[in-house]
Formats: C-alpha cells, sequence, structure tokens
C-alpha cells in the first residue's frame, strides 16, 4: 500500500468513527423521573415533539428544550423508568396510524387497539400535529352536517367543515347532541370520531354499547384517554384524533370530529406544564393555552376541489361552572369556534331537552348550508321564537293580554314543543321540514300543548306510512326545497293527518 492510500485509508476510519459517535451521542440519560415527566441529559439533537424511547420500550415526547435538559411527558406508566435509564432518540415526530383499519375500532391516542380486536392495521402513519391547511387550501362552507337535532338542523344549523362548540354545564346533555349527531350519520357518507379526553371507561364502554347497537360503530373510530391514564395521554388525544380525521379529509371524504371534552384537555395540559416548570399563568394555565386549542382547531376544513374537497367538521365541547361562559377557557374556546350551542341545566331541569339556550346560540357559517326547504321554515321559526322569549318574560306579569300577544305565546309554546327531541332519535331533514312546517303555520294551533307530543309522533308515522305523505317527503329530499307544488302538497298532507288526529 502506498502512502497516499494509508492516509485515505485513516481518513476513511476516522470518518466512521466520527458517525458512530454522533449515534451514540442521539442516546441520553433519565436524571429525574415523577409525575408522569421525566427531565433526560445527553439530547442535545433532540426536536421538539420527537418521540424518545426508553430502555424499558417505554415511549415519552419532548415538550421542553432547555439547555442542559429535556423534558418530556412519558406515554403510559412511568412507575417502570428509574433514573439513570437509557433513553433513545427516535428521530420521528410523534405519530399514530392512520386508515381505514381503524374504523369501528376503540383505540387509545397512540391508536393501540383497547377493544381486544386484534392489532390495527394501519395505512398510513400520520404525525398528530401538523400545521392546519391555508386559505387558499380551502373552501367556504356549502354543504350541511345535519345533527338530525331538530332545533339544532333549524336554528342553529352546522356545515361540513365548521368547529362548533357544544357548552353548558355538567349533566346537560352535551355528550348526547355528539352522540346523537354521530348516529345521524348512517346514511350520509360522514366517517365519524369520537374523542374520550378524561372520560370514565364505562361512561364511554356505553357510549361504545349504544352506538353498536345503533350500527353506527360501521363508520365510527372512538379515541379514548381514560380519567385514569396519564395527562400525557389526555393531552394528545385530541391531536391523535385529528390526525386521523386528516387522512380521510385527506382523501376528499366527509369527517366529523367530536372532542369530549376540552375542558378536561385544558387541566390535563395544566398539569403537564406545572410539572415542566413552565410559568403558570391566569388560573394556573401556562401561556400557550390558547394556542394549544387553536392549532387543533384551525385543522377543521373544507377543502377546496382542486385538493379533493374533503371536510372536517369538529365539534368540541366544553363543561362550564354554573354557567359561567366568562372563565378563561370558555372564552377561549368560544373565540376560536364558528359559534356555540348553549345548553343550559335550567331548561334541561324544565324538561326542555335538549337543553338549548337559542338565545345565546348561533353557529356563523352554518346557514350557507341549510338545505333551502329548511331555510324556508326555520327562518319563520327563529322570528317566533325570538318574540316568544320576550313576551315571555313579560307575559308574567298580566292577565290581561291582548288577542296578537296570546296568539304569539300560544303558537311559541307550541314550537317549544316540537323543539323537544329525545335521546337517540335523530330525525331525517325532510321530517323535520314537515313538523316545522306544521307548527309554524299555526296547524297546531287548536291542539293542546300537552297533546303536540303525541301529536309529532302519530305525524311522524303518518309520513313514513301514508303514500301521498311519503311522496311529499321524498320530493322535499330530493328537490331540497320548498317549491309552491311541493308546499301545497305538504299542507294537503298536513291538514289531512290533523283531521284525522282531532277525531
Ligand atoms: P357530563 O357533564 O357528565 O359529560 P353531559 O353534559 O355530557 O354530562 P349527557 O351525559 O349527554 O350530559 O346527558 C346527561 C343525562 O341526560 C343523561 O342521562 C342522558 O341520558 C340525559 N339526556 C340527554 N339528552 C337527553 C334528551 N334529549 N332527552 C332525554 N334525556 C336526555
Ligand atoms: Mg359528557
Amino acid at each position: 500500500m502506498t502512502n497516499k492510500d494509508q492516509i485515505i485509508e485513516q481518513l476513511k476510519k476516522q470518518i466512521q468513527e466520527f458517525t458512530a459517535l454522533l449515534t451514540v451521542a442521539k442516546v441520553g440519560k433519565v436524571v429525574e423521573v415523577g409525575d408522569g415527566i421525566a427531565r433526560l441529559s445527553g439530547l442535545g439533537e433532540c426536536m421538539s415533539q420527537e418521540m424518545l424511547e426508553f430502555e424499558n420500550g417505554q415511549f415519552g415526547v419532548a415538550l421542553n428544550l432547555e439547555e442542559e435538559a429535556v423534558g418530556a411527558m412519558i406515554l403510559g406508566d412511568y412507575l417502570d423508568i428509574k433514573e439513570g435509564d437509557q433513553v433513545k432518540l427516535t428521530g420521528r415526530i410523534l405519530e399514530v396510524p392512520v386508515g381505514d383499519g381503524l374504523i369501528g375500532r376503540v383505540v387509545n391516542p397512540l391508536g393501540q387497539a383497547l377493544d381486544g380486536k386484534g392489532e390495527i392495521k394501519a395505512d398510513k402513519f400520520y404525525p398528530v400535529e401538523k400545521i392546519a391547511p391555508r386559505v387558499i387550501a380551502r373552501e367556504s362552507v356549502k354543504q350541511p352536517l345535519q345533527t338530525g337535532i331538530k332545533a339544532i338542523d333549524s336554528m342553529i344549523p352546522i356545515g361540513r367543515g365548521q368547529r362548533e362548540l357544544i357548552i353548558g354545564d355538567r349533566q346537560t346533555g352535551k355528550t348526547a347532541v355528539a352522540i346523537d349527531t354521530i348516529i345521524n350519520q348512517h346514511d350520509q357518507n360522514v366517517i365519524c370520531i369520537y374523542v374520550g379526553i378524561g372520560q370514565k371507561q364505562s361512561k364511554v364502554a356505553k357510549i361504545v354499547a349504544k352506538l353498536t347497537e345503533m350500527g353506527a360503530m360501521k363508520y365510527t373510530i372512538v379515541v379514548l384517554a381514560g380519567a385514569s391514564d396519564p395527562a400525557a395521554l389526555s393531552f394528545i388525544a385530541p391531536y391523535a384524533g385529528c390526525a386521523m380525521g386528516e387522512y380521510f379529509m385527506d382523501q376528499g371524504k366527509d369527517v366529523l370530529v367530536i372532542y369530549d371534552d376540552l375542558s378536561k384537555h385544558a387541566v390535563s395540559y395544566r398539569q403537564i406544564a406545572l410539572l415542566l416548570r413552565r410559568p403558570p399563568g391566569r388560573e394556573a394555565y401556562p401561556g400557550d393555552i390558547f394556542y394549544l386549542h387553536s392549532r387543533l382547531l384551525e385543522r377543521s376544513a373544507k377543502m377546496s376541489a382542486k385538493l379533493g374537497g374533503g371536510s372536517l367538521t369538529a365539534l368540541p365541547i366544553i363543561e362550564t361552572q354554573s354557567g359561567d361562559v366568562s372563565a378563561y377557557i370558555p372564552t377561549n374556546v368560544i373565540s376560536i369556534t364558528d359559534g356555540q350551542i348553549y345548553l343550559e341545566a335550567d331548561l334541561f331541569y324544565k324538561g326542555i331537552r335538549p337543553a338549548l339556550n337559542i338565545g345565546i346560540s348561533v353557529s356563523r357559517v352554518g346557514s350557507a348550508a341549510q338545505i333551502k326547504a329548511m331555510k324556508k321554515v326555520a327562518g319563520k321559526l327563529k322570528l317566533s321564537m325570538a318574540q316568544f322569549r320576550e313576551l315571555e318574560a313579560f307575559a308574567q306579569f298580566g292577565s290581561d293580554l291582548d288577542e296578537a300577544t296570546l296568539k304569539q305565546l300560544n303558537l311559541g309554546r307550541r314550537l317549544t314543543e316540537i323543539l323537544k327531541q329525545g335521546q337517540y332519535e335523530p330525525m331525517p331533514v325532510q321530517f323535520q321540514v314537515a313538523i316545522i312546517h306544521a307548527a309554524i303555520n299555526g296547524y297546531l294551533d287548536e291542539i293542546k300543548v300537552e297533546d303536540i307530543a303525541k301529536f309529532e309522533k302519530e305525524f311522524q308515522n303518518y309520513l313514513n306510512s301514508n303514500p301521498a305523505a311519503r311522496r311529499v317527503l321524498e320530493k322535499i329530499k330530493q328537490v331540497k326545497d320548498l317549491t309552491p307544488e311541493i308546499e301545497t302538497e305538504l299542507k294537503t298532507v298536513t291538514l289531512e293527518f290533523k283531521k284525522q288526529f282531532v277525531n
């Protein structure tokens, strides 16, 4: 070997050793561990949100990148991790399995099966955190997402790609609205994802049983971070659910994601942030708590036709304390979303269920997506309900009211009855139109308020069984509009049934 070759050999060897040194630098040590958090040393190259693997196979995520150390949350049981354990960088940002294999399954936020039905077959992996689609990639919301709930579809309509907040005290039927919406998607071609954050396992088990019973698991994924799971899992759950939805959206499909609920999500993040010694701010939440939810909800979108035209609709849920919507987290999420469905405990106890406060509930984009037939009946409905609310408060004081006022009150009471709806009974939009049409046009005026529910039930049966009625409903479903002819036919059918009912 010549001298030159020797030098080259030497250099090559040194270079190899040098890269070997680099891989060594990708392994660090646990300096401190406890409460689901670990401080790690020797991981100078660590990326933010990078997945880390501990000596015992457990995974973690790097959150705090400090000069001397890395602060990480541990995904799962931290009791097996000890001081001095080795920890490896994986070079990957936290990701979850996505694909058709998840449909019908119950998984944890890492996409691992919780339902004992075997391993999940993933088509791909998606990062849990992703930058939301830009303005150019989007289109305006124009297709309805039917919840099947009369009060919502008529007055607070939701469009595909919208973010609508469901907010209310505990036990006011928040989850019920979300679950009914999932059940109603059975013929709507929408893939649903229910993300349970810090929920009791028993509660979610009941939800899954109900969804299975109603045939809704066929198009639904349930992501669960239970109340007894570490805060780290609750923290990533909504992002994981969103990533699973984004996969379908990227294929041009429509997706509905429910985050139940973001109050518990904020609390889990606060816990992690305080343990990582990030400075606490208002209500002891870390300073970036707003960004936590905005970066999540911004990922809901209606994509442009060029990009497949898929959509991701988000229904985040927030729990308030005795109706206080001006607390920190509720105001944040209200300001991020395109409207809110406000559920009130008082109404719930009065028996008005869903306990929707129509006065302060809004949907800022959905009415553009409403079908014309619904728009026509809903306009009158909204106006009558608004007048009713004003008069109702006022009428409590006086007994001799003029005829016009009495008429308004009577109509309002009947409309209130009509807007009540049982749980697990979502209603197709053409039925909603028929019933609201009957009420706002005064066809129910002679029927006693107590009998309205019975009337509605029987009317629904009639609409289902009478051939002429079925034809009208089919037309509304097809044409999506209440043209003068269809309206005349609907009126004939309604009056025909009423005659039967009264006798
Ligand atoms: P939590 O704060 O505990 O999560 P929540 O606000 O999600 O409660 P739900 O669990 O949906 O409320 O509902 C509370 C109770 O009200 C349940 O027992 C449910 O069955 C009942 N409920 C909800 N909606 C209706 C309805 N439309 N008609 C009758 N009962 C209902
Ligand atoms: Mg709930």
